[in-house]
């Protein structure tokens, strides 16, 4: 018997990209769900390579960056920028700075893109990219020499039609604004070529507070729908970045009482419930670490290392980055009696941690649906600069409400459709897949 399409592409990219373990993950996990769909029509897709081609970047660009330290040395970081696919519209996705990053996470990231951009029902590609670059503890020069040597050889591939990158981990409006600046002086243009932009020239209102607000508007919908009222309830939050701040403070407004949030070096337990404008001093403006917390909550607690998944609550809120839930903190979080996990960071539960959440009956809503606020937002900022106009914060916000609540829907049917009711993993696949697919053999093998 010949092997299933599905088993046999996963196969080649566990020989051809063994050294690439987080997008053979992402690639795994999507195209497993995505069985049901490709069985029904397995010969035409097979005869088109669709997954061949879906798996396989439209292209790659790793490039050299050097920037200029506070002394006056050179040093060299490696720049990316993976341009997965651009079937239902131009390329769109982050630029994660970070000592992490390398081709496998880039990949991992870019092809999620692909299927998020997809669920938000607006015309965005799947890209990302990124450096090796650490930002932390450089000076601001610094950061500005980095941001304009990556602008010097990535602007070549990008543009408001072809690829427009955005924020992320490491990368927020300072680094946008260096990178917007090089590439204006560059191509003599003001045009909307990056997302997360300053009020000042081309930002949208609500970009930042996006994937944080999203990722509760989303919450909130999937709670309701299973018969449960947010208000009231108690939720545990890991990171204190961007998501993390904006997913407190939105949880906060819903009545939602946040008992955690972490940094890379520790976490803060504060039973009263995390004082969010203190983050927001911390973090956003002074650039400090977490210890910092207990200055301003004396009641709190700060640990060193990971915990947050140990305090009891209702909601888990995993804001800070991949695989940063594991199989033994799901077990904690379901003896905890943990009814629903909605990941503000991308990929943050590992595999075998959230099949154990799914059997054990936690909701679970995948980052692709539940963190797409934020690029459903940039995709806002897009329209904006197109129009040249600027719209509301509530006018964005209320969009943003939509798109959210459309999505949990869109991935709540798709589930249904294929007999995997309440699996909204699976259902976000199918559905940011359904659309690419139907794109990609339109347009016919390319
Ligand atoms: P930020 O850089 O603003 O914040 C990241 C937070 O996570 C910080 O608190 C950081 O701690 C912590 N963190 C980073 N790496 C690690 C690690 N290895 N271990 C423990 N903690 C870590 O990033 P964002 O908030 O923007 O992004 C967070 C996640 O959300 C990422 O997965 C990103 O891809 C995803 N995302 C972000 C979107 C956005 O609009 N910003 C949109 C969609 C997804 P420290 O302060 O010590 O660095």
């Amino acid at each position: 018997m010949s092997k299933n399409y599905v088993d046999e592409i996963i196969e080649m990219l566990n020989d051809k990209y063994s050294n690439q373990p987080e997008f053979i993950q992402a690639a795994t996990e999507v195209l497993d769900s995505l069985r049901p769909v490709i069985e029904e029509n397995e010969d035409i897709y097979r005869r088109d390579a669709l997954l061949e081609r879906l798996v396989e970047p439209d292209r790659q660009i790793t490039f050299r960056v050097p920037w200029i330290d506070r002394n006056g040395n050179a040093h060299v970081n490696t720049g990316y920028r993976v341009q997965f696919n651009n079937s239902i519209g131009p390329y769109k996705g982050g630029l994660r700075l970070h000592p992490s990053v390398n081709i496998s996470i880039i990949k991992f990231l870019g092809f999620e893109q692909i299927f998020k951009n997809s669920l938000t029902g607006l015309p965005i590609g799947g890209a990302k990219g990124g450096s090796d670059f650490d930002p932390k503890g450089k000076t601001d020069r610094e950061i500005m020499s980095f941001c304009k040597n990556f602008m010097l050889e990535l602007y070549k591939y990008i543009g408001q039609d072809t690829d427009v990158p955005a924020g992320d981990i490491g990368t927020g409006a300072r680094e946008i604004g260096y990178m917007f600046g090089a590439y204006k002086r560059i191509r003599r243009t003001h045009e909307g070529v990056l997302t997360g932009k300053g009020l000042a020239y081309g930002g949208s209102l609500a970009r930042t507070e996006a994937t944080g607000y999203g990722l509760l508007y989303l919450t909130e919908e999937m709670l309701r729908c299973n018969g449960f009222n947010v208000a009231g309830k108690t939720a545990v939050v890991s990171g204190s970045g961007n998501v993390a701040i904006y997913a407190m403070e939105k949880a906060q407004q819903l009545g939602i009482k946040v008992l955690t949030c972490s940094d890379s070096n520790g976490w803060v337990y504060d039973p009263e419930g995390i004082d969010v404008a203190a983050v927001k001093e911390i973090k956003e403006k002074n650039r400090a670490r977490l210890t910092e917390y207990k200055k301003y909550r004396p009641g709190s607690e700060y640990h060193e290392g990971r915990g947050v998944w140990k305090i009891k609550a209702d909601i888990a809120l995993p804001c800070a980055t991949q695989n940063e839930l594991h199989i033994d903190d799901a077990k904690q979080l379901v003896a905890n009696g943990c009814i629903a996990v909605a990941e503000g960071a991308n990929m943050p539960t590992t595999a075998d941690a959230v099949k154990y959440l799914q059997e054990n009956g936690v909701l679970l809503a995948p980052a692709k649906a539940a963190n797409a606020g934020g690029v459903a937002t940039s995709a806002l900022e897009m329209s904006q600069n197109s129009e040249r106009l600027n719209w509301t914060f509530e006018e964005v916000d209320a969009k943003l409400k939509d798109i959210m609540v459309n999505i949990f829907h869109n991935m709540s049917d798709a589930a249904k459709k294929y007999g995997m009711e309440k699996n909204y993993v699976a259902g976000a696949n199918i559905a940011g897949f359904e659309k690419v697919l139907a794109a990609m053999m339109e347009q016919g093998v390319c």
